[in-house]
């Protein structure tokens, strides 16, 4: 399937460090097609709600402060296997686990600013897309180099 679909975000330390670029072009340069995109700072409820299955870690706190402290860039991309590959393509959750070529292997050290989300299943991916996106604002087109890219 080329339109599974993942969410993706820059968090706000990556928006402050200029890292929107180099993040987009990761996924740009793999292949994967852009469907979404919008900078916005999330309010408290919301990334409440994002984050509901960690609200019992120790952590949750914190997080949502980091979470709404500024601007965050909400993008869905769209591309086959794009869910399993873009966790790949992030690095593991902890930066200092994660292999060097990642986003988070090269642009962070601490697991409390890792600089970047993608969901972790396809139905997380369908629900974080619902809770950050309303679906007008989700683009349908065929990518250029969709056949360059695929066999099939
Ligand atoms: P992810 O799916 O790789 O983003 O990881 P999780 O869903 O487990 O956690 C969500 C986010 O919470 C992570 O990306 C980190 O920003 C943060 N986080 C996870 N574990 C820890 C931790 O042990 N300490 C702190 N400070 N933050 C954490
Ligand atoms: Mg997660």
């Amino acid at each position: 399937m080329s339109n599974e679909q993942t969410f993706i975000a820059v968090k706000p330390d990556g928006v402050q460090r200029g890292l929107i670029g180099p993040i987009i072009t990761r996924f740009e340069q793999r292949g994967y097609k852009l469907a979404a995109i919008k900078l916005i700072t999330p309010s408290k409820e919301h990334l409440e709600k994002h984050y509901a299955d960690l609200s019992d870690k120790p952590f949750f706190k914190g997080l949502i402060t980091y979470m709404g402290s500024g601007p965050v860039c909400a993008m869905v991309w769209e591309g086959r296997d794009v869910v399993k590959t873009g966790r790949v393509i992030l690095g593991a959750t902890n930066p200092l686990a994660s292999q060097p070529g990642t986003i988070r292997g090269d642009y962070a050290i601490d697991v409390g600013r890792n600089v970047c989300h993608g969901s972790d299943a396809v139905e997380s991916a369908k629900k974080e897309i619902a809770l950050w996106f309303k679906p007008e604002e989700l683009v349908s087109y065929k990518q250029a180099q969709h056949d360059w890219i695929y066999e099939k």
